[in-house]
């Protein structure tokens, strides 16, 4: 089968041909209908040499963590309700099943997968960005249905991250508040939308690209701004001088998260999503009074299923740019470029 393998630290991915899986004892084999492409692949490959190894990330890798597909074979003892020809989306955060978070489907934040060698696939173990991909356990898999599998399986990590990281924020979040979006990408987008369908906040987006910002308000996005030096007090000004009742950075970088800090409003959720490398400094007076900083990882299994019933509902819908797999080395590359809208999506 193809697949994209990320082969040697610093070099781009590569198209190959390796042999089909086969599942062994309670995985399931899965034909990938659908692969998305994340920002957060760009970082991993962006890592040098030692930090790269050091992480423990597997040489060849094959990339992709936003995956949907077939159940094509169930591996012996598989018990599950699943059944071959089933449409499903794969859950990427794996954890061990059994801890205390994984007992309440909380799988991205397995107390055991760090010491069980348990990775994610696309980071870690082998992704979703092949003809075929092997998923460790039948509770990884939740049901598509119906659902167009191009035009949904980013909802597997652009929709599913943040779901759960407005989610969480929800209660500050009635009629008469704000909402600050910064980087209206791949995760942005999807964020925009599902703050307009869950919550009641005015929803202000940033973006440094004027196209991007076009796609925000195209999307739902009430207001949008140009992430410069002048964006704080256009904020500021747009929420009658008290700021954000919720600020969601899906960039975490450098300038982001200081503006993330002074928009926040007294009692405000700051999430920091993205992954800059951006860092803050904290003390007294560095935020408004009562305002909390939460930096959240992926989500929940039971989310999943849930922002895939808003897109079941209509009121959810990936913007996509088509690849095929012998493609898809482009893809990434037209990520680095910034020229994706919404999200890039690979079809085997
Ligand atoms: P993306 O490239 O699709 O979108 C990023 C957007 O941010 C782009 O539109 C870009 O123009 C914009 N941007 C860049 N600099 C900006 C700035 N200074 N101000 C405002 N906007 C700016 O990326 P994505 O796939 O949506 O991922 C977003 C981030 O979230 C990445 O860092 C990714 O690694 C991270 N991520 C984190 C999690 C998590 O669980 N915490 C999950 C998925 C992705
Ligand atoms: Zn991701
Ligand atoms: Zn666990």
């Amino acid at each position: 089968m193809k697949a994209l393998r990320y082969v040697e630290v610093g070099k781009a991915p590569v198209v190959v041909d390796i042999p089909i899986p086969t599942p062994g004892p309670g995985q399931v084999l899965v034909k990938v209908t659908a692969a998305g492409v994340c920002h957060s692949d760009d970082y991993v490959m962006g890592l040098p040499e030692k930090d790269y190894l050091e992480q423990q990330y597997p040489l060849p890798l094959t990339l992709g963590h936003e995956g949907v597909g077939v159940v094509h074979e169930l591996g012996e003892g598989a018990a599950t309700a699943l059944k071959v020809g089933d449409a499903v989306a794969v859950y990427g955060p794996w954890g061990c099943g059994y801890c205390h978070n994984c007992s309440q489907g909380r799988e991205n934040y397995c107390t055991n997968a760090v010491e069980l060698g348990i990775r994610p696939p696309g980071l870690g173990s082998q992704g979703s960005m092949a003809e075929y991909m092997l998923v460790d356990d039948p509770r990884h898999l939740v049901p598509l249905g119906d659902l167009d599998p191009v035009q949904n399986v980013a909802l597997t990590d652009a929709g599913l991250t943040p779901y759960h990281a407005i989610k969480q924020s929800l209660p500050k979040l009635g009629a008469g508040t704000y909402a600050v979006v910064i980087g209206t990408g791949g995760l942005g987008h999807v964020g925009i939308q599902i703050l307009k369908a869950v919550s009641g906040a005015t929803v202000i987006a940033l973006d440094v690209n004027e196209e991007k910002l076009a796609l925000a308000k195209e999307v739902g996005a009430d207001i949008t701004i140009i992430s410069d030096s002048d964006a704080a007090a256009k904020i500021m000004d747009a929420t009658h001088g008290l700021g954000a009742n919720a600020v969601f950075d899906f960039v975490g970088a450098k300038p982001t998260i200081p503006l993330a800090l002074s928009v926040a409003a007294i009692e405000a959720d700051v999430t920091i999503v993205g992954i800059g490398g951006g860092t803050a400094e904290f003390g007294f007076g560095s935020i408004n009074y009562d305002a909390a900083v939460r930096i959240p990882y992926w989500g929940y299994r039971n989310e999943l299923i849930e922002v895939l019933d808003l897109a079941r509902a209509g009121k959810v819908g990936v913007e996509i740019q088509r690849y095929s797999l012998d493609e898809s080395p482009k893809a990434y590359a037209d990520l680095k470029e910034g020229t994706i809208r919404g999200r890039a999506v690979i079809v085997p």
